[in-house]
Protein backbone atom coordinates (compact mmCIF):
# COMPACT_ATOMS: atom_id res chain seq x y z
CA UNK A 1 0.00 0.00 0.00
CA UNK A 2 1.58 3.06 -0.81
CA UNK A 3 1.22 6.39 1.74
CA UNK A 4 -0.94 8.37 -0.75
CA UNK A 5 -3.32 5.62 -0.23
CA UNK A 6 -6.57 6.76 1.70
CA UNK A 7 -7.14 4.96 5.05
CA UNK A 8 -9.96 2.89 6.71
CA UNK A 9 -12.20 5.77 9.09
CA UNK A 10 -13.04 2.53 11.60
CA UNK A 11 -8.78 2.20 12.09
CA UNK A 12 -9.00 5.20 14.09
CA UNK A 13 -10.80 3.74 17.07
CA UNK A 14 -8.16 1.20 16.93
CA UNK A 15 -5.45 3.18 16.40
CA UNK A 16 -6.09 5.54 19.66
CA UNK A 17 -7.02 2.39 21.47
CA UNK A 18 -3.56 0.69 20.70
CA UNK A 19 -1.31 1.55 17.92
CA UNK A 20 0.16 -1.43 17.99
CA UNK A 21 -3.57 -3.24 17.83
CA UNK A 22 -3.84 -0.85 14.45
CA UNK A 23 -0.46 -2.31 13.00
CA UNK A 24 -1.34 -5.89 13.49
CA UNK A 25 -5.15 -5.34 11.69
CA UNK A 26 -3.92 -3.15 8.98
CA UNK A 27 -0.58 -3.89 8.52
CA UNK A 28 0.01 -7.27 9.07
CA UNK A 29 -3.77 -8.02 8.22
CA UNK A 30 -3.97 -10.30 11.61
CA UNK A 31 -8.00 -10.52 13.11
CA UNK A 32 -8.95 -12.80 15.89
CA UNK A 33 -12.83 -12.67 17.51
CA UNK A 34 -13.54 -12.48 21.27
CA UNK A 35 -16.38 -11.84 22.77
CA UNK A 36 -16.59 -7.97 22.45
CA UNK A 37 -15.49 -7.84 18.76
CA UNK A 38 -18.32 -10.82 18.31
CA UNK A 39 -20.88 -8.63 20.00
CA UNK A 40 -19.71 -5.42 18.27
CA UNK A 41 -20.46 -7.18 14.70
CA UNK A 42 -24.14 -8.62 15.93
CA UNK A 43 -24.53 -5.32 16.92
CA UNK A 44 -23.28 -3.65 13.70
CA UNK A 45 -25.62 -6.44 11.57
CA UNK A 46 -29.04 -5.40 12.93
CA UNK A 47 -27.86 -1.62 12.47
CA UNK A 48 -26.36 -1.50 8.87
CA UNK A 49 -29.22 -2.29 7.16
CA UNK A 50 -29.26 0.50 4.47
CA UNK A 51 -32.71 -0.41 3.04
CA UNK A 52 -34.63 0.52 6.58
CA UNK A 53 -33.38 4.08 6.16
CA UNK A 54 -36.56 5.97 7.49
CA UNK A 55 -38.28 9.28 7.48
CA UNK A 56 -40.24 10.60 10.61
CA UNK A 57 -41.43 13.91 10.72
CA UNK A 58 -38.26 16.35 11.42
CA UNK A 59 -35.80 13.63 10.87
CA UNK A 60 -34.56 11.57 8.42
CA UNK A 61 -32.46 8.39 9.34
CA UNK A 62 -30.14 7.07 7.18
CA UNK A 63 -27.69 3.81 7.75
CA UNK A 64 -24.42 2.29 6.57
CA UNK A 65 -23.54 5.98 4.78
CA UNK A 66 -20.73 5.88 2.69
CA UNK A 67 -17.86 8.93 4.20
CA UNK A 68 -15.28 10.08 3.08
CA UNK A 69 -12.53 12.83 3.88
CA UNK A 70 -10.00 14.11 1.51
CA UNK A 71 -8.24 16.27 4.74
CA UNK A 72 -8.12 13.53 6.64
CA UNK A 73 -7.59 10.78 3.63
CA UNK A 74 -9.90 8.63 5.74
CA UNK A 75 -13.03 6.48 4.31
CA UNK A 76 -15.41 4.35 5.47
CA UNK A 77 -19.27 3.75 6.59
CA UNK A 78 -20.95 5.61 9.19
CA UNK A 79 -23.40 3.49 11.23
CA UNK A 80 -26.47 5.95 10.89
CA UNK A 81 -26.57 9.37 10.24
CA UNK A 82 -29.43 11.17 11.12
CA UNK A 83 -30.46 14.63 9.41
CA UNK A 84 -32.54 17.11 11.74
CA UNK A 85 -34.78 19.84 10.05
CA UNK A 86 -33.08 22.92 10.83
CA UNK A 87 -33.96 25.62 8.17
CA UNK A 88 -31.09 27.87 9.75
CA UNK A 89 -27.90 25.53 9.98
CA UNK A 90 -29.38 23.05 7.86
CA UNK A 91 -28.46 22.10 4.33
CA UNK A 92 -30.72 21.02 1.39
CA UNK A 93 -30.97 17.03 0.24
CA UNK A 94 -32.21 16.25 -3.02
CA UNK A 95 -36.45 15.22 -3.27
CA UNK A 96 -36.86 17.12 0.35
CA UNK A 97 -37.94 20.30 1.21
CA UNK A 98 -36.31 22.50 4.09
CA UNK A 99 -32.90 22.39 5.54
CA UNK A 100 -31.40 19.36 7.19
CA UNK A 101 -28.49 19.07 9.74
CA UNK A 102 -26.60 15.86 9.98
CA UNK A 103 -25.85 13.77 12.97
CA UNK A 104 -23.52 11.00 12.74
CA UNK A 105 -24.33 8.20 15.68
CA UNK A 106 -22.40 5.66 15.87
CA UNK A 107 -22.80 2.07 17.78
CA UNK A 108 -21.06 0.50 20.09
CA UNK A 109 -21.45 -2.89 21.61
CA UNK A 110 -20.04 -1.95 25.19
CA UNK A 111 -19.89 0.56 27.57
CA UNK A 112 -18.99 4.19 27.42
CA UNK A 113 -15.12 4.66 28.04
CA UNK A 114 -13.18 7.20 29.84
CA UNK A 115 -10.25 7.08 26.78
CA UNK A 116 -11.66 8.89 23.43
CA UNK A 117 -10.90 6.50 21.41
CA UNK A 118 -14.71 6.15 20.49
CA UNK A 119 -15.08 10.09 20.45
CA UNK A 120 -12.26 10.35 17.78
CA UNK A 121 -14.06 8.20 15.35
CA UNK A 122 -17.16 9.78 15.37
CA UNK A 123 -14.90 13.48 15.10
CA UNK A 124 -13.58 11.62 12.13
CA UNK A 125 -16.62 10.52 10.91
CA UNK A 126 -18.29 14.24 11.33
CA UNK A 127 -15.45 16.17 9.82
CA UNK A 128 -16.59 13.48 6.50
CA UNK A 129 -19.69 15.28 6.50
CA UNK A 130 -18.69 18.81 7.17
CA UNK A 131 -16.62 18.24 3.52
CA UNK A 132 -19.10 16.90 1.96
CA UNK A 133 -22.00 19.13 2.89
CA UNK A 134 -19.50 22.20 3.78
CA UNK A 135 -20.97 22.93 6.94
CA UNK A 136 -19.89 22.92 10.54
CA UNK A 137 -21.12 20.67 12.90
CA UNK A 138 -20.70 20.55 16.84
CA UNK A 139 -21.34 17.26 17.90
CA UNK A 140 -22.19 13.45 16.96
CA UNK A 141 -23.58 10.79 19.42
CA UNK A 142 -22.38 7.13 20.40
CA UNK A 143 -24.94 4.92 21.46
CA UNK A 144 -23.53 2.33 23.45
CA UNK A 145 -25.07 -0.75 24.06
CA UNK A 146 -24.56 -1.64 27.86
CA UNK A 147 -25.96 0.65 29.18
CA UNK A 148 -28.09 0.99 26.20
CA UNK A 149 -27.61 4.61 26.54
CA UNK A 150 -27.12 7.80 23.95
CA UNK A 151 -24.26 10.13 24.81
CA UNK A 152 -23.42 13.56 23.36
CA UNK A 153 -19.53 13.80 21.76
CA UNK A 154 -19.14 17.51 21.74
CA UNK A 155 -16.77 18.54 18.67
CA UNK A 156 -14.43 20.80 20.91
CA UNK A 157 -11.17 22.20 18.94
CA UNK A 158 -9.30 19.78 21.15
CA UNK A 159 -10.59 16.52 20.41
CA UNK A 160 -10.49 17.89 16.50
CA UNK A 161 -6.52 17.90 16.80
CA UNK A 162 -6.45 14.96 18.75
CA UNK A 163 -8.43 13.27 15.38
CA UNK A 164 -5.95 15.34 13.04
CA UNK A 165 -2.53 13.77 14.92
CA UNK A 166 -4.01 10.74 15.05
CA UNK A 167 -4.58 10.14 11.43
CA UNK A 168 -0.93 11.90 11.09
CA UNK A 169 0.43 8.96 12.95
CA UNK A 170 -1.27 6.43 10.88
CA UNK A 171 0.01 7.46 8.06
CA UNK A 172 3.58 7.69 9.33
CA UNK A 173 3.35 4.39 10.43
CA UNK A 174 1.68 3.10 7.10
CA UNK A 175 4.71 4.95 5.31
CA UNK A 176 7.33 2.89 7.57
CA UNK A 177 5.01 -0.04 7.09
CA UNK A 178 6.67 -0.95 10.81
CA UNK A 179 3.87 -1.93 13.54
CA UNK A 180 4.14 -0.40 16.84
CA UNK A 181 5.82 -2.24 19.59
CA UNK A 182 3.47 -3.21 22.19
CA UNK A 183 1.74 -1.00 25.18
CA UNK A 184 1.26 -3.37 28.17
CA UNK A 185 -1.53 -2.55 30.07
CA UNK A 186 -5.26 -3.26 31.53
CA UNK A 187 -6.36 -2.29 28.12
CA UNK A 188 -4.88 -5.34 26.48
CA UNK A 189 -7.37 -7.70 28.79
CA UNK A 190 -9.95 -6.71 26.07
CA UNK A 191 -8.05 -6.90 22.91
CA UNK A 192 -8.48 -9.69 20.98
CA UNK A 193 -5.18 -10.00 19.57
CA UNK A 194 -3.62 -10.97 22.55
CA UNK A 195 -2.25 -14.26 21.71
CA UNK A 196 -1.05 -12.81 18.69
CA UNK A 197 0.85 -9.52 20.34
CA UNK A 198 2.25 -11.15 23.65
CA UNK A 199 2.66 -8.07 25.02
CA UNK A 200 3.89 -9.53 28.68
CA UNK A 201 6.66 -11.39 26.78
CA UNK A 202 7.83 -8.15 25.29
CA UNK A 203 7.68 -6.14 28.54
CA UNK A 204 9.53 -9.31 29.97
CA UNK A 205 12.20 -8.75 26.84
CA UNK A 206 12.06 -4.59 27.77
CA UNK A 207 12.44 -5.16 31.61
CA UNK A 208 15.79 -7.57 30.34
CA UNK A 209 17.41 -5.03 28.39
CA UNK A 210 16.87 -2.78 30.97
CA UNK A 211 18.65 -5.03 33.57
CA UNK A 212 21.38 -5.49 31.08
CA UNK A 213 22.24 -2.03 30.16
CA UNK A 214 21.88 -1.40 34.09
CA UNK A 215 24.78 -3.73 34.67
S1 LIG B 1 -2.41 -7.07 23.44
FE1 LIG B 1 -2.21 -4.99 24.27
S2 LIG B 1 -0.35 -4.11 23.32
FE2 LIG B 1 -0.97 -5.94 22.13
S3 LIG B 1 -2.22 -5.15 20.48
FE3 LIG B 1 -3.62 -5.75 22.09
S4 LIG B 1 -3.92 -3.90 23.32
FE4 LIG B 1 -2.12 -3.55 22.05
Amino acid sequence: MESEDYLELGGIQRYAFCPRQWGLVHLEGHWEENVLTYGGQKLHRNVNKPEFSESRGDLIVSRSVPVLSHRLRLYGIADMVEFIRDDTHGVELSHRSGRWRPLPVEYKYGQSKLSSCDRVQVCAQAICLEETFGIDLYEGHIFYGRPRRREVVVLTDALRQETLELTHAMYRCLSTGMTPSPRYGTHCDRCSLVETCVPALSQRQTVSQYLERML
